[in-house]
């Protein structure tokens, strides 16, 4: 398999580098090149500016009304909207329930939210994970009973991230209790709907996009019940492979080493600068190796994918290597700081008199503990990594 970037490609960067510089807002980037997670205002706008110039959908093929890129478009594009600091678009919508929606739902509900997520319009929060079902998923207890042409579901979500500015979940639920994985399947569900109450979990990096989702007696009608009755284990399966894949988070990778990269060149503490120093220099150079072995195995996996050649497991590959490398950029990014890495400046998003009370420091330091914080959990979601390494012995031994 050969993936080149030809003079097209090339051309296409030139285009994107122009489309991007023309139209991000400038505050909107400065925003986003810090660690802190984006606004979902930033989100929706810079969506709706995707869209309004036929980019919205980047990942998406143009039968469902996305661009319908190559993979190596998708690629360049993804790399130059993070490196000019653009906020990533929706990852719920966009990788994870749109595809599921637009392959196994029904017409209407490809008509209802195919075009909104490509819009901006609708936002999602993931309803899989359960205080006793994480990485055993099929254990999970969220019940849902049939009664007339509704649904009514019981139960309890815990992590659900960004739900709380969504206006939509995609939540797993038994649809038969006596069943293990046979008995799962995947309900939408409005975020406001009467009996949905969803209390905000704090993490370690002072910020909030962790949530508690409970349900209690929510109706919704049996047409937001996604495909069949019984297959959302098949379906959460797609929706995970893609999940993982994106994970890797290769264009975040890219742009986290190339800021610190920029930091090591222009930081002269002693009159030397940091890049310099042996131990950074070396450690610089070995990152930077792991990034271009993580570039062509996102390349590869987005080949495969489009070719229908799914043997190995490309997303739990993907995941463990993107997550690994993002931790560590991070760890290095928070060293290089010195005494300004290990204070956690307070988002300035949160408040706008903040930023004025940033303690001293270099104007790289805010937001690299939030991020470092945040990251810690890279290894976790979308499936922890050490389940993801049983997922790949087993594939390459055949188990
Ligand atoms: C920041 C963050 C955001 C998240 N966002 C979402 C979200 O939006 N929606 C959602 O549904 N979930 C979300 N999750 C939940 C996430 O998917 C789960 O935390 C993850 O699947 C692990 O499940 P668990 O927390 O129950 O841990 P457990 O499954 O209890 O695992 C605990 C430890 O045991 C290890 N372990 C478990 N089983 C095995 C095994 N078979 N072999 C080897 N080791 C094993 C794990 O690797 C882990 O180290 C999020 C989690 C985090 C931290």
């Amino acid at each position: 398999m050969e993936f080149t970037f030809d003079q097209a490609d090339e051309m296409f960067r030139s285009q994107a580098r122009a489309f991007v510089k023309a139209h991000l807002p400038q505050d909107m980037a400065e925003r986003n090149r810090r660690g802190y997670h984006p606004l979902r205002e930033d989100t929706r706008s810079w969506t709706r500016i995707l869209y309004a110039h036929g980019y919205s959908g980047a990942n998406w093929p143009a039968e469902w009304g996305g661009t319908g890129w190559s993979p190596v478009r998708q690629f360049i594009f993804d790399e130059e909207c993070l490196l000019a600091g653009a906020p990533a678009v929706d990852t719920a919508g966009f990788k994870m329930i749109g595809p599921v929606i637009m392959t196994f739902g029904s017409e209407a509900m490809k008509r209802e939210y195919g075009p909104r997520i490509l819009r901006g319009e609708v936002f999602w929060g993931q309803g899989f994970s359960e205080p006793n079902a994480g990485s055993d998923l099929g254990s999970l207890s969220t019940r849902a009973e049939r009664d007339g042409d509704e649904y009514v579901i019981n139960g309890r979500k815990i992590w659900t991230s960004f739900v709380e500015s969504a206006e939509m979940i995609f939540v797993l639920v038994k649809t038969d209790p006596e069943a293990r994985q046979r008995g799962i399947s995947m309900i939408l569900v409005p975020r406001e709907a009467p009996g949905v109450t969803i209390r905000p979990i704090h993490d370690i990096g002072e910020s909030h996009s962790l949530n508690e989702v409970f349900f209690d007696d929510v109706r919704v009608p049996v047409s937001y019940l996604v495909g069949e009755e019984g297959k959302g284990w098949t379906y959460a399966k797609f929706l995970l492979e893609n999940e993982r894949a994106t994970s890797a988070e290769w264009p975040r990778n890219n742009a986290n080493l190339q800021r610190l990269r920029g930091y090591l060149q222009e930081t002269q503490p002693d009159g030397r600068r940091l890049i310099e120093r042996p131990g950074y220099a070396r450690r610089l150079a070995s990152l930077e190796v792991d990034l271009a072995a993580l570039k062509w195995l996102t390349m590869r996996a987005l080949y495969e994918k489009r070719g229908g050649h799914n043997h190995l497991p490309m997303g739990s590959l993907l995941k463990v290597r993107g997550s690994e490398l993002l931790q560590k950029i991070g760890e290095f990014q928070v060293e290089a700081l010195g005494a300004h890495g290990f204070y956690v400046y307070p988002d300035p998003l949160g408040d706008e008199q903040v930023q004025q009370r940033w303690a001293p420091g270099s104007d790289y330091a805010p937001g690299a503990m939030a991020d470092f914080m945040y990251r810690r959990a890279t290894t976790i979601y979308g499936g922890a990594n050490e389940v993801q390494r049983t997922i790949i012995a087993r594939s390459f031994l055949e188990l």
